[in-house]
């Protein structure tokens, strides 16, 4: 079934990428073969305001989002499929261009890692491409700092109090030399916020690397 799945993701994407150049959203024929949204309906993308998480009681991130979680941008957040990577490359554009990231002082883009199982599956992660595409139009490195230990349900599936415990102790953090972080700042990068307990997760590690700060950059937020 898996191989199945692989050849036909693999065939529809190859067919995506050369022979419909068309808006994701609305089928618009699309010039630039880089991107996924027509200016229209990029112009349709809602921007939201930032939100503060409180991590313990005395610390808290500011969440920085595209947009809420609705079109155009939602179809983009969950074409997950394989030959979808540049819809992943194309979020990185947008959050380049449109959000608050460019303002942000920032040492290491730290990606919300995916259980390998789902990697396997997919056949990339969201929120790392996002991260390479913020990464290199700043200059600024990818730091997998975090590694999924157990595979979650999907967050979407569960209320908010079984989404909080879902998350307890998915992460680890996979860091060779920690010193490299301390007194740095990291930006965490993910493609969707739900209740924020996935981000709140991530965060409660890093700082254990004691960095200067954490800051967080989702694609999307659901309010
Ligand atoms: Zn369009």
């Amino acid at each position: 079934m898996m191989i199945i799945d692989f050849l036909r993701d693999t065939v529809s994407s190859f067919f995506y990428l050369l022979v419909t150049p068309f808006c994701a959203h609305c089928r618009e024929w699309l010039y630039d073969r880089q991107r996924v949204l027509c200016n229209k309906c990029t112009a349709m993308i809602q921007p939201v305001v930032s939100v503060d998480l409180e991590i313990t009681k005395t610390y808290k991130i500011t969440v920085h989002a595209l947009s809420a979680y609705r079109e155009p941008l939602r179809m983009l957040i969950q074409s997950k499929r394989f030959g979808d990577r540049i819809a992943a490359y194309d979020l990185g554009r947008l959050l380049w261009q449109l959000t608050y990231f460019n303002h942000l002082t920032c040492d290491y883009l730290v990606p919300i890692p995916l259980h390998w199982t789902r990697y396997a599956r997919r056949g990339f992660n969201q929120a790392e491409e996002m991260a390479h595409e913020l990464g290199n139009r700043r200059q600024v490195p990818v730091a997998k700092l975090l590694k999924r230990v157990r595979k979650t349900e999907f967050q979407a599936q569960l209320d908010k109090e079984s989404r909080s415990e879902n998350v307890q102790g998915a992460f680890m953090l996979d860091v060779a030399d920690p010193s490299l972080y301390a007194g740095k700042h990291l930006i965490l990068i993910d493609d969707l916020m739900t209740t924020g307990a996935t981000l709140k997760e991530a965060a409660r590690l890093l700082r254990t690397l004691k960095p200067a700060s954490i800051t967080a950059l989702v694609a999307c937020r659901v309010i």
